[in-house]
């Protein structure tokens, strides 16, 4: 099946070198140059995917993933110049699956965009629990952790929030989306629960706990749990 990617983006050499290289691997590419042409092209026929950029000619892509979310679960992956943290923590929040802060390489693009349509594709199917990765092994169904082969002993919290990072494996998962799912929706300011409860798993299951190579932080907006 080709997948179909619909490429948002006003700087030319940058949607050439997107609409290229995504067209080598396969997919079947559509590009648009502004918030109206990508509104017109997505009324009448959806992407698998959308790669947005945030800075258009005729408005901000922002109201493009506000847009797509309230109606449609394809993956929006996000690539754009804006370094704030809190733009980026607006975005997730939205609907945005993920982002890329420009300049990135192609690598980069498709590695983010394989995770996000494996996210979005298994929601839609079955949930995500297991993951594997070097020496670590979380299997949710059988609430069993392991790394380095000795099973790890998790209070409650601990497995709940690590449960939560694998269920979104590859993904960044804001502060906000953490804490309302480990603790509440109103707990949402309590960001010194997680640096506690983070503190505590990597102690666990990190080889250099200073060095995290399974728990990621994403300063100032969330974790990732590292997939490759
Ligand atoms: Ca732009």
């Amino acid at each position: 099946m080709t997948l179909r990617v619909l490429v948002v983006e006003d700087d030319r050499e940058i949607r050439s070198m997107m609409q290229s290289s995504l067209a080598v691997e396969g997919f079947s590419v559509q590009t648009a140059v502004s918030v109206s042409e990508a509104g017109a092209l997505l009324q009448h026929d959806l992407p698998d995917i959308l790669v947005l950029d945030l800075g258009l000619p005729d408005g901000d892509g922002m109201v493009l993933v506000q847009a797509v979310r309230k109606r449609h679960n394809l993956p929006i992956l996000v690539v754009s110049a804006r370094h704030q943290e809190a733009q980026k923590i607006q975005l997730l929040d939205a609907g945005a699956d993920d982002y890329l802060t420009k300049p990135f390489s192609v690598g980069e693009l498709l590695a983010r965009i394989r995770v996000a349509l494996r996210h979005r594709g298994t929601t839609l199917a079955a949930a995500v629990t297991l993951h594997e990765l070097d020496d670590l092994r979380i299997d949710l169904t059988e609430r069993l952790v392991q790394s380095r082969n000795q099973i790890l002993h998790l209070t409650p919290t601990e497995f709940k929030l690590l449960a939560c990072l694998v269920r979104n494996a590859g993904r960044v998962v804001t502060h906000r989306q953490l804490l309302t799912d480990v603790w509440g929706a109103e707990f949402t300011e309590h960001t010194h629960y997680l640096r506690l409860y983070m503190g505590q798993l990597r102690a666990k299951i990190e080889v250099d706990p200073a060095e995290p190579r399974h728990l990621l932080t994403e300063t100032g907006i969330g974790y990732r749990l590292a997939t490759v």
